[in-house]
């Protein structure tokens, strides 16, 4: 992999570099990388896989909920439920006596 020397990319910068360390070794992902801290406060790890693979589980994440409200979502839909059932609240219940009603007070 090529260094940001190697690049000749600091000409090129919006912002300048106020630290830079080469070929430093990850603790997470075990690559070796390029530090770089831009006098923007931003930082860059050249080399490192920790954000890709930080993103990757982000993403396999949202996909697995994706698909588990997508289930439930048709289990839901294939439901013996009807409509009435389904738009169903506390709020919107209309007890059909007075027992019930004190009891949808309590609640
Ligand atoms: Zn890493």
């Amino acid at each position: 992999m090529k260094s940001i020397d190697e690049m000749d990319m600091k000409s090129k910068l919006k912002y300048s570099i106020e630290k830079q360390e080469n070929d430093l070794r990850c603790e997470r992902c075990g690559n070796l990388y390029d530090y770089v801290r831009f006098s923007n406060g931003s930082e860059v790890r050249i080399g490192c896989d920790c954000e890709m693979i930080e993103l990757a589980k982000n993403s396999t994440s949202r996909y697995k909920d994706k698909i588990k409200c997508g289930k439930i979502n048709s289990i839901f839909n294939h439901s013996m439920l009807n409509d009435d059932l389904k738009n169903a609240t506390f709020d919107n219940y209309i007890p059909p006596n007075e027992n019930l009603t004190r009891s949808k007070q309590i609640i």
